[in-house]
C-alpha cells in the first residue's frame, strides 16, 4: 500500500446535470421512499410484505431486493431477518448522513484536520443561527438546562451516559437553527469526528471544561449575541479536537477521513 501522501486523491468534479437513467432497482427504491413519505410511515413501522410490494411496484424479486438493500445502505430502513422479519423504517439519522458523506470525503482526500475545520465552522454557524432565533420560545426553554455548571467532575456517570449528556447539548443546538437542511449537513461533521475518533477516549476527564463551555455558549445564544455564540462554539470544537490529539502520544489529525 502506498500512503495517501504519495498519490493524488480523486479530484472533485462538478457535473452540470446528473442525467444517468435510473436502474430498475433505484427506480423502485425511489418509489418505496415515496410510499414511506406519502403514508407517513414512522420509525419502527413495517413496510408491506415482499409479495405485496412485488405486486404493487411490478418489478422482479431481484430488483425489489436490490432496492431494499440500497435503502438499507442509506440507513433509511432495516432489514430484519427471520420469521416475522422484513423491512422496517429506521428513520433519518444524522450519523448516517455523515457516513454517506464520509465516502466522497475519503476519496477526494479530506483529512481529519480539514474535518475539524469544517466542524468548527459548522458549529459556529449553528450557534449563531440559534442566537438569531432567540425570540423563539423553544430556544430559551431548551438552553436553560445548560446554564448551570455542576461543581465537580461527573465521576459517577457511565461513559455512555456522559456521551449522551454531552451530545444532547449539540443535538439541541442543531435543532434550534430552524432549518433542517442546515441541521443535517452542519451536524454531520461532529458526528463523523466523534464516531471515528472520540469514541476511543474517556470523555469524562474533560467534563468540567465541557460543561463550562456549554454554559458559556448557551448564555451567548440566550443573549442573542451571534458573534460571541459563533466564536465560543468554534473554540469549543478546538477544545474537544485538541483533547483528542493531546490525549495520547502519536495521535494526529492528518490521516484521511475513513469511510465508515
Ligand atoms: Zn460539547
Amino acid at each position: 500500500m502506498t500512503s495517501h501522501r504519495d498519490r493524488a486523491p480523486l479530484g472533485i468534479q462538478y457535473t452540470s446535470a446528473l442525467t444517468r437513467p435510473l436502474k430498475a432497482a433505484e427506480d423502485t427504491a425511489r418509489a418505496i421512499v415515496h410510499t414511506i413519505v406519502e403514508d407517513g410511515l414512522q420509525v419502527g413501522e413495517k413496510l408491506p410484505s415482499e409479495a405485496k410490494m412485488l405486486d404493487y411496484y411490478r418489478v422482479s424479486r431481484q430488483s425489489l431486493r436490490e432496492a431494499l438493500r440500497l435503502l438499507e445502505v442509506q440507513g433509511l430502513i432495516e432489514l430484519k431477518r427471520g420469521p416475522g422479519g422484513g423491512p422496517v423504517v429506521a428513520g433519518v439519522d444524522a450519523a448516517h448522513f455523515g457516513r454517506m458523506s464520509s465516502l466522497p470525503f475519503h476519496l477526494v482526500g479530506v483529512t481529519y484536520e480539514e474535518l475539524v475545520e469544517a466542524w468548527a465552522f459548522a458549529d459556529g454557524q449553528l450557534a449563531a443561527l440559534a442566537a438569531r432565533r432567540v425570540a423563539d420560545e423553544a430556544v430559551r426553554t431548551s438552553l436553560d438546562l445548560y446554564l448551570e455548571v455542576r461543581p465537580s467532575a461527573p465521576e459517577g456517570v457511565e461513559i455512555e451516559e456522559y456521551v449522551d449528556l454531552h451530545s444532547h447539548f449539540h443535538h439541541t443546538l442543531g435543532g434550534l437553527c430552524g432549518n433542517k437542511a442546515l441541521e443535517l449537513t452542519l451536524t454531520s461533521f461532529r458526528l463523523i469526528f466523534s464516531h471515528h475518533l472520540l469514541f476511543e477516549l474517556d470523555p469524562r476527564r474533560l467534563g468540567p471544561v465541557v460543561e463550562r463551555e456549554h454554559a458559556d455558549i448557551a448564555r451567548a445564544v440566550l443573549a442573542g449575541d451571534e458573534e460571541l455564540s459563533r466564536k465560543l462554539s468554534e473554540d469549543h470544537v478546538h477544545t474537544v479536537a485538541n483533547y483528542y490529539v493531546d490525549a495520547a502520544t502519536g495521535r494526529s489529525l492528518d490521516a484521511l477521513v475513513e469511510w465508515r
